[in-house]
């Protein structure tokens, strides 16, 4: 996708601090963190929303959630805990449309979000 912001920062064409990539997918840090670790998951594929998942993307989306608890147990938080989020669309406030997990770590999280 031309103008997808996630799709240059796989391209090289934006910078983003990579910290995770294999054949399905890529980690970076999210630009504006929400704690000491948030770090966007994404498939180096480029699909706008949840909604936009075929049954071909499973392995891909397995692989997402395996590099999220890669990295949490990498970096020593996988015990204390964390979170990990989609947003989708308006209501789940997605901002950039191209799927990305957000992990996010290393502080106390509360229940429910905004
Ligand atoms: P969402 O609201 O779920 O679509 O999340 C989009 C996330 O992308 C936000 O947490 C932003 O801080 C993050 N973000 C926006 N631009 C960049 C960028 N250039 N590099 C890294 N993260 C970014
Ligand atoms: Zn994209």
């Amino acid at each position: 996708m031309g103008d997808c912001l996630f799709c240059k920062i796989r391209d090289g064409e934006i910078p983003g601090e990579i910290v995770y990539e294999n054949e399905h997918v890529m980690a970076f840090n999210d630009i504006n963190p929400t704690a000491p670790t948030h770090i966007l998951i994404i498939p180096k594929e480029h699909i706008s929303t949840l909604n936009d998942l075929e049954d071909n993307h499973k392995q891909t989306v397995g692989e997402i959630f395996i590099a999220a608890k890669q990295i949490a147990a990498e970096r020593g938080f996988a015990e204390s805990g964390y979170r990990t989020v989609f947003n989708c669309n308006g209501h789940g406030q997605q901002t950039v449309f191209h799927i990305h997990l957000h992990l996010i770590g290393e502080r106390q999280m509360t229940w429910p979000p905004g």
